[in-house]
């Protein structure tokens, strides 16, 4: 590698939400970034004024906050090369598509929507190039002094790259390798729009050269665009400078061929973008992973693993390991199905590994959303790793603490009551008669417990099974003990009395 310092840049589009795999780009430009101690620039590509969302620049910002992804350089942090968005960058690109006219690598087109439209119509994969290009309003076609007059008169009119005809363009892609493309296949796409805006072609050009990118990792769903970007390095002179492109494998649907797109998702019943979405306009709701409980370490695990392994069977890593695993030579070139029980399994297996601490506030909002209240944050942290093993997703941490917090709300008694007996009822009588006899930690109650049962000659294994569910209404949580024991004597004991006329009735 070069002696430059690294700068790779993420460049969205402000049209939506971030689809999975547009998060999945930002983590391996960010990856690569810090791996190799360089700059994470994050671009906004507004040129597109009719796909413009509103809101959509500050869910991809609070997407990247979610996910610790942070830029260096940014809309919001500026940088050396601000401004970063680039509708606020307007006036630096006609000159660009100015010199291309004058050294004959572009050309004024003149066509009026209208027009264009009627052609589309009218011939058969029409394409604005090399076949039609001379038939149609432009200055190749048209006289000199015809297209001074209509500059002149200040005539509506877009700059198009002339494709050459018969070249072959190629480039190294950093994971797929040797690349090329016919340049006959190419259209003569639009560089400056009619309004004075670029498009995305000649944007994208102009800020990777003037904010010095030196690599570039974007969604395969571009490679067709990468002649028309080979052509304009190398037209502006620029070549030497080009970054080094890797295009991304694609996400892929679970049960077919193609790209996993958001009708997939809904089909399909798992979200497909980072965040929720909410379109003002049609009023859908898209759902997203944060609010379906996934922890945004798990997110950008189990993408990372979308194309890349580190050679290993290891599956779980902390972004630090990522940062210093990653490598391009892993990445692979064929696409990633996306397997949704897999990336529950991520977020399963993230909850066990973390910290109570860390997983606190996020707990706290499940549990206060519902009305559970908390009021000792101690008490909270001994909760969630007594049951954070028992929890796929954030908000199942309500199913499997609420107990803690609350008494029951109904007792699942169907399978005790029948075997019900007056002399269980004594036992848990005697049980809290005796409570000055008993220490309050798990294994002394357990003997305790089991000791009376003897005593009793009721078998114990008829007895835990309704405690339990006199201290949590069902048939699950961790052992009966260490609930107990979290839950406090005198908790356990009324809990006992409230429930004892239930199971006796
Ligand atoms: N603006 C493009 C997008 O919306 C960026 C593609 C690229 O990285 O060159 O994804």
């Amino acid at each position: 590698m070069s002696d430059k310092k690294v700068r790779v840049r993420f460049a969205p589009s402000p049209t939506g939400g971030l689809h999975l795999g547009g998060v999945r780009t930002v983590l391996f430009n960010y990856l690569f970034a810090k791996k190799h101690k360089g700059d994470f620039v994050l671009r906004i590509e507004d040129t597109d004024q009719t796909r413009y969302v509103e809101g959509a620049e500050e869910y991809i910002l609070d997407c990247l906050k979610w996910c610790g992804l942070l830029p260096d350089e940014s809309p919001v942090v500026g940088g050396p090369y601000a401004p970063y968005r680039q509708s606020e960058r307007k006036s630096m690109y006609r000159k660009y598509a100015e010199q291309l006219v004058g050294q004959g690598h572009a050309y004024y087109a003149f066509d009026t929507p209208e027009e264009l439209d009627k052609n589309r119509k009218e011939i058969p994969n029409f394409q604005y190039g090399q076949a039609y290009r001379d038939g149609l309003r432009n200055s190749l076609s048209l006289p000199t002094h015809e297209v001074t007059e209509l500059l002149n008169a200040g005539t509506p009119h877009v700059i198009r790259i002339k494709m050459p005809t018969d070249e072959k363009v190629s480039f190294n892609d950093l994971i797929r390798g040797h690349v090329s493309f016919e340049t006959n296949q190419v259209d003569d796409k639009v560089l400056l729009k009619a309004d004075g805006m670029p498009t995305y072609h000649l944007a994208v050009v102009v800020d990777d050269y003037l904010m010095k990118i030196t690599h570039a990792f974007r969604g395969e769903e571009w490679l067709p665009s990468a002649p028309v970007h080979l052509l304009l390095w190398e037209y502006l002179g620029w070549k030497a400078d080009m970054p080094q492109w890797a295009h991304l494998p694609l996400i892929l649907k679970p049960d077919g061929h193609g790209k996993l797109s958001k009708r997939d998702g809904a089909r399909l019943g798992f979200p497909v973008y980072a965040m929720n979405l909410f379109d003002a306009k049609t009023g859908e709701l898209t759902p997203g992973f944060r609010e379906l409980g996934f922890l945004p370490e798990a997110f950008l695990n189990l993408l990372a693993t979308l194309g890349w392994n580190d050679g290993t069977d290891q599956e779980l890593f902390t972004l630090d390991e990522l940062i210093e695993k990653f490598s391009l030579e892993r990445v692979s070139k064929a696409g990633a199905k996306f397997d949704f029980e897999k990336a529950k399994w991520f977020n399963a297996e993230w909850i066990k590994k973390s910290e109570a601490a860390s997983l606190a506030p996020g707990v706290k909002k499940v549990l206060e959303d519902k009305g559970v209240v908390i009021a000792d944050e101690d008490y909270l942290l001994k909760v969630i790793d007594q049951v954070k093993d028992r929890c796929v997703l954030l908000p199942d941490f309500y199913q499997q603490a609420a107990y803690f917090f609350e008494l029951p709300k109904e007792y699942d008694v169907n399978a005790v009551k029948p075997k019900w007996t007056d002399a269980k009822t004594a036992f848990f009588n005697e049980l809290i008669a005796k409570q000055d006899t008993v220490t309050w930690q798990a294994p002394d109650l357990e003997a305790a417990f089991k000791t009376l049962a003897e005593e009793k000659a009721i078998k114990v294994g008829e007895l835990m099974l309704p405690f339990r569910i006199m201290l949590v209404g069902g048939k699950f949580g961790p052992h009966v003990f260490d609930i107990a024991q979290l839950l406090g004597k005198e908790e356990t004991f009324k809990r006992i009395k409230t429930a004892l006329p239930v199971f006796s009735a």
